[in-house]
């Protein structure tokens, strides 16, 4: 613990931003799960993430970014390393023309207000997703008519030793919940948005099929899988292997919709992860379909 005390000291004296010591995950992730982070970092600058970087290579330490961790999984006994997370000191949002910029730790509900305040609906489509603007962009997240990479113009990230690049969104590799930044562990620092000449969205609309679809207002990461690619969606092929509401601890399956496992109290990580192979193993014997993984579970 001296030790550790020692190096939280030492990252401290070199960053403007917050160092804390076994920060628990739980206070950081939607799902309400997670051990402490032997580090945990809240960057106020790009040059604070550089400096986390350098100071976790020199002493052998992993690092993971996050942003509201509403799509990720932590295990019980914490992270050893450290966790950098994205927050409000990343949350500027411009808006200039038919451009607006906004850094990874910015909310997309702000985003949509920024671009509402325009008077444009055309984020509206990401309504409801409780996400940062950097994990958005990572995760490529959306809604099945529209991700967010349709939108984005460029993205500025930063490398893993330190370099910050400028990608258009061409050579972002978007897929469906993928992109290059997962691929490359590049740290999404800023997107770029075209607003003004794309499609209006009924948001209204979109948060009440959001309602009456979704677990809403419980502890959950949202979808599990990602809906695979020549079958119905995960949700119905879990739904149809007869396991809404299949229970272990304090994690269940949403008896409303199959594809969210939610936290109904003192859930664990091991808990989540043995929902996750049932569903798994249903799914492939039931209907010969391997289902991926959306939620990042970190190991
Ligand atoms: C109620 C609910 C509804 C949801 N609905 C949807 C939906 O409709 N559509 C959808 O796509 N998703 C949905 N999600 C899932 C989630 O919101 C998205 O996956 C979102 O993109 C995650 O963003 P985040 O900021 O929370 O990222 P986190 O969960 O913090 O991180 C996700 C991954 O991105 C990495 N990461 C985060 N920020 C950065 C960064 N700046 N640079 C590099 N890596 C980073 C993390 O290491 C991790 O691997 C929902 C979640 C909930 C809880």
């Amino acid at each position: 613990m001296a030790s550790s005390e020692r190096l939280r000291a030492r990252l401290q004296e070199r960053l403007h931003g917050k160092v804390k010591l076994g920060e628990p995950l739980s206070r950081h992730t939607s799902l309400r799960i997670g051990g402490q982070a032997d580090y945990f970092v809240l960057p106020r600058s790009v040059e604070d993430i550089c400096e986390t970087i350098s100071f976790a290579q020199e002493h052998g330490l992993a690092w993971r970014v996050i942003g509201n961790g509403t799509n990720i999984l932590f295990p019980d006994e914490g992270v050893r390393g450290i966790v950098i997370k994205l927050g409000p000191d990343f949350g500027r949002i411009e808006i200039k023309e038919n451009r607006m910029k906004a850094e990874a730790g910015a909310s997309l509900a702000g985003v949509i207000s920024a671009v509402r305040a325009q008077g444009s609906r055309e984020l509206d489509f990401l309504v409801g997703i409780p996400a940062s603007v950097g994990g958005a962009l990572v995760m490529n997240a959306g809604i099945p008519e529209c991700s967010i990479s349709e939108v984005v113009a460029r993205v500025r990230a930063l490398t893993f030793d330190g370099k910050l690049i400028t990608l258009e969104r061409d050579d972002c590799r978007f897929g469906y919940r993928r992109s290059r930044f997962q691929e490359e562990k590049l740290i999404v620092i800023e997107g770029e948005f075209r607003i003004g000449s794309g499609r209006s969205w009924d948001g209204a609309a979109l948060l009440a099929r959001r309602r009456e679809r979704q677990p809403l207002g419980v502890p959950s990461p949202g979808c599990v899988f990602k809906n695979p690619p020549a079958a119905p969606p995960a949700g119905q092929l879990i739904d149809q292997a007869g396991l809404k509401g299949y229970r272990v601890g304090g994690a269940v399956i949403s008896a409303k919709h199959a594809n969210f496992i939610i936290n109904e109290g003192g859930a664990t990580s091991r808990d989540v992860l043995q929902l996750i192979d049932i569903a798994r193993s249903y799914v492939l014997k039931y209907f010969g379909v391997e289902l991926q993984l959306e939620l990042a579970v970190v190991a």
